[in-house]
């Protein structure tokens, strides 16, 4: 098995290549999703960050108000480490143990779905390929604005706050160019589909996994046959 990375910016249509990769019959691992479970209040980092950072950042049912959270950690960059060294170990794990479910079922390769991918930075070394679903700018900023039906300078400062993707451009192993229509889009999320289905990487996960089976295996006899003689 091997692991995919896929990024993108803000409205670069990220959640558009998602939609047709698994109608495609892909396994996705949504990090935002994830993000979202960890902080739940039966979870071992909710009780960290209520610790950390008060009962304030609480809503009326006890979750965690991301919102306040979120402009917490917007203007403290001290309280965002804090916030990452909870969050990010319990989001890993959970990404593991659905990258081993995906693994035992016979999957290939899975995608990570992961929004700051090349900003944080940690995971892409785990990577085999990195993609990135590009816009150009003028069209991102158009299609947020109204997706999210923001005014342009609010849009322009949402862009702003991320990485450019003309950066993350030269970082990705493979580009989607969804600045077009969607069916062109849909062509190019087809041929890289087809690129992952054919590559042989999956190999070695599959070999060495084998390998660390039938060791397992012979050992198991050797031991058994030590104990009856
Ligand atoms: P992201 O997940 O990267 O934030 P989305 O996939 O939600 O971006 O796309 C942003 C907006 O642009 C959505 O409203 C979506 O419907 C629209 N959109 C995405 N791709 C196209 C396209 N090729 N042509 C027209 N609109 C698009």
């Amino acid at each position: 098995m091997f692991l995919v990375g896929l990024t993108g910016g803000i409205a670069s249509g990220k959640s558009t290549v998602v939609a047709v990769l698994r109608e495609l019959g892909c396994a996705v691992i949504d990090a935002d999703v994830i993000a979202r479970e960890v902080v739940q209040p039966h979870c071992k980092a909710y009780q960290q960050i209520v610790s950390s950072f008060g009962t304030e950042i609480l809503l009326g049912n006890g979750e965690i108000n991301r919102e306040a959270l979120g402009s917490i950690i917007f203007s403290q960059p001290q309280k965002r480490q804090l916030l990452n060294s909870i969050t990010h170990p319990e989001i890993q794990k959970e990404m593991l143990k659905q990258i081993v479910k995906y693994f035992v079922l016979g999957y290939r390769y899975v995608i990570l779905d992961i929004p700051l991918l090349f900003e944080t930075n940690r995971l892409t070394k785990f990577m085999k390929y990195t993609v990135l679903v590009y816009c150009d700018p003028p069209t991102q900023l158009a299609r947020l604005m109204r997706r999210n039906g923001l005014a342009r300078a609010e849009a322009e400062a949402r862009l702003a706050a991320q990485l450019p993707l003309e950066e993350k451009r030269r970082l990705a192993s493979w580009v989607i160019d969804n600045s077009g229509e969607r069916e062109a889009t849909r062509r190019q999320v087809l041929r890289l589909h087809a690129r992952l289905q054919g590559s042989l990487h999956f190999l070695w996960a599959r070999l060495a996994a084998g390998a660390l089976a039938a060791g397992l295996a012979a050992l198991g006899c050797l031991l058994l046959r030590r104990l009856g003689s």
